[in-house]
Protein backbone atom coordinates (compact mmCIF):
# COMPACT_ATOMS: atom_id res chain seq x y z
CA UNK A 1 0.00 0.00 0.00
CA UNK A 2 0.98 3.18 -0.79
CA UNK A 3 0.43 6.68 0.66
CA UNK A 4 -1.43 7.88 -2.27
CA UNK A 5 -3.78 5.09 -1.98
CA UNK A 6 -4.61 6.20 1.59
CA UNK A 7 -7.80 8.63 1.49
CA UNK A 8 -6.97 11.58 3.01
CA UNK A 9 -4.60 12.60 5.95
CA UNK A 10 -1.96 14.25 3.88
CA UNK A 11 -0.82 16.31 7.11
CA UNK A 12 0.13 13.12 8.80
CA UNK A 13 1.80 11.41 5.67
CA UNK A 14 3.99 14.96 5.95
CA UNK A 15 4.68 14.36 9.41
CA UNK A 16 5.90 11.10 9.07
CA UNK A 17 7.60 11.22 5.42
CA UNK A 18 9.38 14.08 7.09
CA UNK A 19 10.69 11.54 9.89
CA UNK A 20 11.84 9.37 8.05
CA UNK A 21 13.71 11.89 5.50
CA UNK A 22 15.55 13.08 8.75
CA UNK A 23 16.14 10.18 10.22
CA UNK A 24 14.12 10.56 13.22
CA UNK A 25 11.49 7.21 13.27
CA UNK A 26 10.36 7.46 16.80
CA UNK A 27 10.77 3.53 17.79
CA UNK A 28 6.84 3.21 19.19
CA UNK A 29 4.26 5.10 17.77
CA UNK A 30 0.24 4.97 18.48
CA UNK A 31 -1.67 5.65 15.56
CA UNK A 32 -5.05 7.05 17.30
CA UNK A 33 -7.80 7.39 15.53
CA UNK A 34 -11.53 6.72 16.15
CA UNK A 35 -14.24 3.60 15.61
CA UNK A 36 -14.28 2.70 12.06
CA UNK A 37 -10.94 4.62 11.39
CA UNK A 38 -8.06 4.42 8.77
CA UNK A 39 -5.31 4.09 10.80
CA UNK A 40 -4.32 0.41 9.68
CA UNK A 41 -4.16 1.35 5.76
CA UNK A 42 -1.84 4.98 7.23
CA UNK A 43 0.27 2.12 8.95
CA UNK A 44 0.51 -0.30 6.09
CA UNK A 45 1.89 2.20 3.43
CA UNK A 46 4.02 3.75 6.30
CA UNK A 47 5.35 0.53 6.58
CA UNK A 48 6.01 0.31 2.51
CA UNK A 49 7.23 3.79 3.23
CA UNK A 50 10.19 2.75 5.61
CA UNK A 51 11.43 -0.49 3.70
CA UNK A 52 10.58 1.15 0.05
CA UNK A 53 14.25 0.54 -1.65
CA UNK A 54 13.48 3.22 -4.00
CA UNK A 55 11.39 6.27 -2.34
CA UNK A 56 10.02 8.90 -4.41
CA UNK A 57 10.16 12.38 -2.69
CA UNK A 58 6.77 11.48 -0.46
CA UNK A 59 6.09 7.93 -1.25
CA UNK A 60 7.27 4.31 -1.50
CA UNK A 61 7.85 3.51 -5.50
CA UNK A 62 5.40 0.90 -5.39
CA UNK A 63 7.60 -1.67 -7.45
CA UNK A 64 11.04 -2.60 -5.77
CA UNK A 65 11.30 -6.20 -4.43
CA UNK A 66 10.62 -4.93 -0.72
CA UNK A 67 6.80 -2.74 -2.11
CA UNK A 68 6.13 -6.21 -3.63
CA UNK A 69 6.36 -8.12 -0.57
CA UNK A 70 4.83 -5.51 1.41
CA UNK A 71 1.74 -5.34 -1.32
CA UNK A 72 1.30 -8.76 -0.09
CA UNK A 73 1.58 -8.94 3.48
CA UNK A 74 4.72 -11.07 3.18
CA UNK A 75 7.84 -9.03 3.82
CA UNK A 76 10.16 -10.79 6.50
CA UNK A 77 10.23 -8.05 8.39
CA UNK A 78 7.21 -6.67 8.40
CA UNK A 79 5.20 -8.49 11.83
CA UNK A 80 1.39 -7.99 12.54
CA UNK A 81 -0.18 -8.89 16.04
CA UNK A 82 -4.25 -8.23 16.41
CA UNK A 83 -6.90 -9.68 18.20
CA UNK A 84 -7.36 -13.39 18.16
CA UNK A 85 -10.03 -15.46 19.58
CA UNK A 86 -10.79 -19.33 20.21
CA UNK A 87 -12.35 -21.84 17.47
CA UNK A 88 -13.10 -24.95 16.68
CA UNK A 89 -9.00 -24.87 14.85
CA UNK A 90 -7.24 -23.40 17.83
CA UNK A 91 -8.75 -24.32 21.14
CA UNK A 92 -6.69 -22.48 23.78
CA UNK A 93 -4.11 -19.85 23.68
CA UNK A 94 -5.49 -18.03 20.61
CA UNK A 95 -2.60 -15.50 19.28
CA UNK A 96 -1.65 -14.14 16.22
CA UNK A 97 0.26 -16.46 14.26
CA UNK A 98 -2.66 -18.91 14.36
CA UNK A 99 -4.34 -16.60 12.01
CA UNK A 100 -2.14 -14.96 10.08
CA UNK A 101 -3.04 -16.17 6.72
CA UNK A 102 -6.81 -15.84 7.44
CA UNK A 103 -5.10 -11.81 8.62
CA UNK A 104 -3.65 -11.51 5.04
CA UNK A 105 -6.89 -12.24 3.52
CA UNK A 106 -8.76 -9.88 4.87
CA UNK A 107 -6.40 -7.39 4.52
CA UNK A 108 -5.58 -7.52 1.35
CA UNK A 109 -9.52 -8.03 0.69
CA UNK A 110 -9.57 -4.08 2.49
CA UNK A 111 -7.09 -2.60 4.15
CA UNK A 112 -10.04 -0.10 5.57
CA UNK A 113 -11.68 -3.58 7.55
CA UNK A 114 -12.82 -2.21 10.78
CA UNK A 115 -13.21 -4.71 14.29
CA UNK A 116 -16.35 -6.15 13.18
CA UNK A 117 -15.40 -7.45 9.50
CA UNK A 118 -12.51 -8.47 11.02
CA UNK A 119 -14.75 -10.83 14.07
CA UNK A 120 -17.09 -11.74 10.66
CA UNK A 121 -14.16 -12.78 8.88
CA UNK A 122 -13.38 -15.59 11.09
CA UNK A 123 -16.75 -16.34 11.45
CA UNK A 124 -17.00 -15.68 15.82
CA UNK A 125 -20.08 -13.82 15.95
CA UNK A 126 -20.49 -13.92 19.52
CA UNK A 127 -16.83 -13.30 20.76
CA UNK A 128 -14.27 -10.81 21.47
CA UNK A 129 -10.81 -11.06 20.48
CA UNK A 130 -7.52 -10.58 23.15
CA UNK A 131 -4.31 -10.16 23.38
CA UNK A 132 -2.87 -12.52 25.43
CA UNK A 133 0.87 -12.87 27.44
CA UNK A 134 1.29 -15.76 24.65
CA UNK A 135 1.04 -13.07 22.19
CA UNK A 136 3.58 -10.87 23.84
CA UNK A 137 6.05 -13.32 24.00
CA UNK A 138 5.71 -14.13 20.87
CA UNK A 139 6.36 -10.19 19.74
CA UNK A 140 9.28 -10.08 21.83
CA UNK A 141 10.60 -13.48 20.30
CA UNK A 142 10.05 -12.05 16.74
CA UNK A 143 11.42 -8.39 17.16
CA UNK A 144 14.68 -9.54 19.03
CA UNK A 145 15.48 -11.34 15.81
CA UNK A 146 17.56 -10.01 13.49
CA UNK A 147 16.26 -7.94 10.22
CA UNK A 148 16.36 -10.32 7.33
CA UNK A 149 16.48 -7.47 4.17
CA UNK A 150 14.97 -4.30 5.37
CA UNK A 151 16.79 -1.84 7.99
CA UNK A 152 13.70 -1.93 9.84
CA UNK A 153 11.46 -4.50 11.17
CA UNK A 154 8.23 -3.51 11.82
CA UNK A 155 5.01 -4.53 14.03
CA UNK A 156 2.20 -3.12 13.06
CA UNK A 157 -0.30 -4.03 16.02
CA UNK A 158 -3.77 -3.50 15.43
CA UNK A 159 -6.44 -2.52 18.12
CA UNK A 160 -4.06 -2.91 20.72
CA UNK A 161 -7.15 -1.60 23.36
CA UNK A 162 -7.90 -5.24 22.66
CA UNK A 163 -4.39 -6.43 24.80
CA UNK A 164 -4.50 -8.06 28.21
CA UNK A 165 -2.83 -6.05 31.48
CA UNK A 166 -0.35 -9.08 31.66
CA UNK A 167 0.46 -8.96 28.02
CA UNK A 168 0.77 -5.31 28.20
CA UNK A 169 2.96 -5.29 31.38
CA UNK A 170 5.04 -8.15 29.74
CA UNK A 171 6.14 -5.51 26.59
CA UNK A 172 6.19 -2.47 28.75
CA UNK A 173 9.99 -3.11 29.10
CA UNK A 174 10.28 -4.08 24.90
CA UNK A 175 8.43 -0.43 24.44
CA UNK A 176 10.97 0.84 26.20
CA UNK A 177 14.05 -0.31 25.34
CA UNK A 178 13.09 -1.54 21.82
CA UNK A 179 15.86 -3.98 20.02
CA UNK A 180 17.85 -2.05 17.37
CA UNK A 181 15.64 -1.16 14.40
CA UNK A 182 12.89 -1.56 15.91
CA UNK A 183 9.74 0.42 14.56
CA UNK A 184 6.23 -0.54 16.72
CA UNK A 185 3.11 0.90 15.21
CA UNK A 186 -0.03 0.79 17.49
CA UNK A 187 -3.16 1.30 15.90
CA UNK A 188 -5.90 2.09 17.71
CA UNK A 189 -9.57 3.17 17.43
CA UNK A 190 -9.66 4.79 21.04
CA UNK A 191 -6.03 5.42 22.26
CA UNK A 192 -7.29 6.72 25.48
CA UNK A 193 -8.57 2.63 26.09
CA UNK A 194 -4.84 2.01 25.89
CA UNK A 195 -3.27 0.97 29.14
CA UNK A 196 -1.38 4.45 30.24
CA UNK A 197 1.69 2.70 30.59
CA UNK A 198 1.65 1.25 26.87
CA UNK A 199 0.20 4.80 25.89
CA UNK A 200 3.09 7.07 27.81
CA UNK A 201 6.03 5.19 25.60
CA UNK A 202 4.67 6.14 22.34
CA UNK A 203 4.43 8.72 20.57
CA UNK A 204 1.20 9.82 19.41
CA UNK A 205 -0.29 10.06 16.51
CA UNK A 206 -3.80 11.61 15.86
CA UNK A 207 -5.93 10.06 12.84
CA UNK A 208 -8.48 12.79 12.25
CA UNK A 209 -11.77 11.82 10.63
CA UNK A 210 -11.65 12.07 7.03
CA UNK A 211 -12.66 14.83 4.77
CA UNK A 212 -16.29 14.10 3.87
CA UNK A 213 -15.56 15.16 0.33
CA UNK A 214 -12.52 12.86 -0.13
CA UNK A 215 -13.90 10.07 1.35
CA UNK A 216 -16.74 10.63 -1.25
CA UNK A 217 -14.49 10.84 -4.15
CA UNK A 218 -12.98 7.84 -3.00
CA UNK A 219 -16.09 5.90 -2.47
CA UNK A 220 -16.96 7.11 -6.21
CA UNK A 221 -13.45 6.31 -7.92
CA UNK A 222 -13.18 2.83 -6.50
CA UNK A 223 -16.04 1.20 -6.35
CA UNK A 224 -17.99 2.83 -9.59
CA UNK A 225 -20.99 4.49 -7.38
CA UNK A 226 -22.84 7.55 -7.98
CA UNK A 227 -22.23 11.14 -6.46
CA UNK A 228 -25.61 10.93 -5.23
CA UNK A 229 -25.21 7.32 -3.46
CA UNK A 230 -21.74 8.37 -2.34
CA UNK A 231 -22.93 11.48 -0.63
CA UNK A 232 -25.78 9.32 1.31
CA UNK A 233 -22.96 7.14 2.65
CA UNK A 234 -20.64 9.41 3.93
CA UNK A 235 -23.92 11.47 6.11
CA UNK A 236 -24.54 7.25 7.39
CA UNK A 237 -21.52 6.85 8.42
CA UNK A 238 -20.24 9.75 10.60
CA UNK A 239 -16.48 9.37 9.19
CA UNK A 240 -16.07 6.35 9.83
CA UNK A 241 -13.85 4.27 6.57
CA UNK A 242 -14.75 0.90 7.49
CA UNK A 243 -18.97 0.99 7.11
CA UNK A 244 -18.19 3.56 4.36
CA UNK A 245 -16.74 0.72 2.27
CA UNK A 246 -18.55 -1.87 3.40
CA UNK A 247 -21.73 0.09 2.10
CA UNK A 248 -20.17 1.27 -1.07
CA UNK A 249 -19.16 -2.39 -1.68
CA UNK A 250 -22.69 -4.51 -1.67
CA UNK A 251 -23.45 -1.79 -4.28
CA UNK A 252 -26.97 -2.72 -3.80
CA UNK A 253 -29.54 0.00 -4.19
CA UNK A 254 -30.48 -0.63 -0.63
CA UNK A 255 -29.17 2.19 1.18
CA UNK A 256 -28.28 2.05 4.84
CA UNK A 257 -26.74 -1.60 6.69
CA UNK A 258 -28.38 -4.14 8.01
CA UNK A 259 -28.53 -3.23 11.42
CA UNK A 260 -30.28 0.45 10.59
CA UNK A 261 -32.96 -1.48 8.66
CA UNK A 262 -33.28 -4.18 11.57
CA UNK A 263 -33.88 -1.42 13.80
CA UNK A 264 -36.98 -0.05 12.10
CA UNK A 265 -38.23 -3.31 11.62
CA UNK A 266 -37.47 -4.31 15.84
CA UNK A 267 -39.40 -0.76 16.42
CA UNK A 268 -42.31 -1.44 14.51
CA UNK A 269 -42.41 -4.94 16.01
CA UNK A 270 -42.34 -3.13 19.38
CA UNK A 271 -44.68 -0.15 18.46
CA UNK A 272 -47.48 -2.80 17.20
CA UNK A 273 -50.62 -4.05 19.65
CA UNK A 274 -49.09 -7.63 21.43
CA UNK A 275 -53.15 -8.32 21.78
CA UNK A 276 -54.82 -9.49 19.04
CA UNK A 277 -58.78 -7.93 18.77
CA UNK A 278 -59.89 -11.70 19.82
CA UNK A 279 -57.53 -10.96 22.59
CA UNK A 280 -55.02 -14.07 21.50
CA UNK A 281 -51.25 -12.86 21.17
CA UNK A 282 -49.96 -11.05 18.31
CA UNK A 283 -46.40 -11.23 18.49
CA UNK A 284 -45.40 -14.32 16.87
CA UNK A 285 -43.31 -11.99 14.48
CA UNK A 286 -41.83 -10.29 17.68
CA UNK A 287 -40.89 -13.99 19.06
CA UNK A 288 -39.03 -14.37 15.80
CA UNK A 289 -37.40 -11.89 15.45
CA UNK A 290 -35.82 -12.32 18.66
CA UNK A 291 -35.14 -15.70 17.73
CA UNK A 292 -33.39 -14.34 14.30
CA UNK A 293 -31.89 -12.01 16.47
CA UNK A 294 -30.38 -14.39 19.74
CA UNK A 295 -28.98 -16.55 17.20
CA UNK A 296 -26.25 -14.10 15.81
CA UNK A 297 -24.91 -13.93 19.32
CA UNK A 298 -24.17 -11.54 22.10
CA UNK A 299 -21.31 -9.52 20.88
CA UNK A 300 -24.19 -8.91 17.78
CA UNK A 301 -26.62 -7.75 19.94
CA UNK A 302 -24.81 -5.60 22.16
CA UNK A 303 -23.53 -3.53 19.06
CA UNK A 304 -27.40 -3.55 17.71
CA UNK A 305 -28.60 -1.95 21.22
CA UNK A 306 -25.71 0.90 20.92
CA UNK A 307 -26.84 1.34 16.95
CA UNK A 308 -30.44 1.42 18.58
CA UNK A 309 -29.48 3.88 21.43
CA UNK A 310 -27.75 6.50 18.39
CA UNK A 311 -30.48 6.24 16.26
CA UNK A 312 -33.34 6.34 18.94
CA UNK A 313 -31.09 10.09 19.48
CA UNK A 314 -31.49 10.46 15.47
CA UNK A 315 -34.81 9.72 15.70
CA UNK A 316 -35.58 12.18 18.44
CA UNK A 317 -33.36 15.18 16.58
CA UNK A 318 -35.29 14.94 13.58
CA UNK A 319 -39.16 15.06 15.64
CA UNK A 320 -38.00 18.44 16.85
CA UNK A 321 -36.91 19.51 13.19
CA UNK A 322 -33.52 19.39 13.47
CA UNK A 323 -32.81 17.40 10.27
CA UNK A 324 -29.83 19.21 9.46
CA UNK A 325 -28.26 17.78 12.73
CA UNK A 326 -29.07 14.08 11.70
CA UNK A 327 -27.39 11.16 9.47
CA UNK A 328 -30.72 8.66 8.85
CA UNK A 329 -33.66 10.08 6.82
CA UNK A 330 -36.05 8.76 4.46
CA UNK A 331 -33.66 9.06 1.58
CA UNK A 332 -31.15 6.47 3.70
CA UNK A 333 -33.69 4.02 5.67
CA UNK A 334 -37.25 4.56 3.83
CA UNK A 335 -39.55 4.53 6.64
CA UNK A 336 -37.30 6.26 9.12
CA UNK A 337 -38.42 10.22 9.10
CA UNK A 338 -41.86 8.92 9.87
CA UNK A 339 -41.09 6.22 12.51
CA UNK A 340 -39.24 9.33 14.40
CA UNK A 341 -42.41 10.85 15.29
CA UNK A 342 -43.00 7.76 17.98
CA UNK A 343 -39.60 8.40 19.54
CA UNK A 344 -39.76 12.21 20.66
CA UNK A 345 -38.07 14.12 23.44
CA UNK A 346 -40.70 13.27 26.05
CA UNK A 347 -39.57 9.27 25.51
CA UNK A 348 -35.92 9.25 24.17
CA UNK A 349 -34.41 9.32 27.84
CA UNK A 350 -36.12 6.39 28.93
CA UNK A 351 -35.42 4.65 25.91
CA UNK A 352 -31.59 5.05 25.69
CA UNK A 353 -31.46 3.77 29.29
CA UNK A 354 -33.24 0.52 28.85
CA UNK A 355 -30.66 -0.04 25.73
CA UNK A 356 -27.84 0.81 27.68
CA UNK A 357 -29.58 -1.19 30.90
CA UNK A 358 -30.30 -4.28 28.48
CA UNK A 359 -26.38 -4.12 26.83
CA UNK A 360 -24.71 -4.29 30.24
CA UNK A 361 -27.41 -7.00 30.77
CA UNK A 362 -25.81 -9.24 27.53
CA UNK A 363 -22.53 -8.35 28.90
CA UNK A 364 -23.05 -9.73 32.31
CA UNK A 365 -24.82 -12.68 30.93
CA UNK A 366 -28.33 -12.24 31.19
CA UNK A 367 -30.47 -14.52 29.09
CA UNK A 368 -30.70 -12.54 25.55
CA UNK A 369 -33.77 -14.07 24.78
CA UNK A 370 -35.45 -12.87 27.92
CA UNK A 371 -33.34 -9.59 27.67
CA UNK A 372 -34.85 -8.47 24.47
CA UNK A 373 -38.33 -9.46 25.07
CA UNK A 374 -38.72 -7.54 28.37
CA UNK A 375 -37.18 -4.50 26.74
CA UNK A 376 -39.88 -4.93 23.61
CA UNK A 377 -42.62 -5.04 26.08
CA UNK A 378 -41.54 -2.24 28.02
CA UNK A 379 -40.88 -0.71 24.35
CA UNK A 380 -44.32 -1.24 23.79
CA UNK A 381 -45.17 1.07 26.58
CA UNK A 382 -43.03 3.66 25.81
CA UNK A 383 -43.84 3.71 21.73
CA UNK A 384 -47.68 3.73 22.64
CA UNK A 385 -48.27 6.39 25.80
CA UNK A 386 -51.84 5.81 25.74
CA UNK A 387 -51.37 2.14 26.33
CA UNK A 388 -49.62 2.76 29.52
ZN1 LIG B 1 9.65 0.37 -3.26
Amino acid sequence: MRFSEVIGLQEVKDRLVSAVKEDRVSHAQLFSGHKGSHGLALALAYASFLMCENRTHDDSCGVCPACVKNDKLVHPDLHFSFPAVTTPEVKEKPRSMNFIEKWRGAVLDNPYLGLDDWYDHLGVGNKQGFMSVEEANDIMRKMSLKTFESPFKILIMWMPEKMRVDAANKLLKTLEEPPPGSVFVLVAEDGNALLSTIRSRTQLVRIPVPDPGLLAEYLIQSYKIDSEKAKRIVRIVDGQVAPAISMARIGSEEMGTPMEHEFIHWMRLCYMPFYAKDGTYAWNDLNDWIDETNKKGKEHIKRFLAFCSDASRECMLLSVGAGNLVRFDDSVIPGFGKFSRFIHSGNVEAIMELLGKASYGVERNANPRILLLDLSFKLNVLLNPRSS
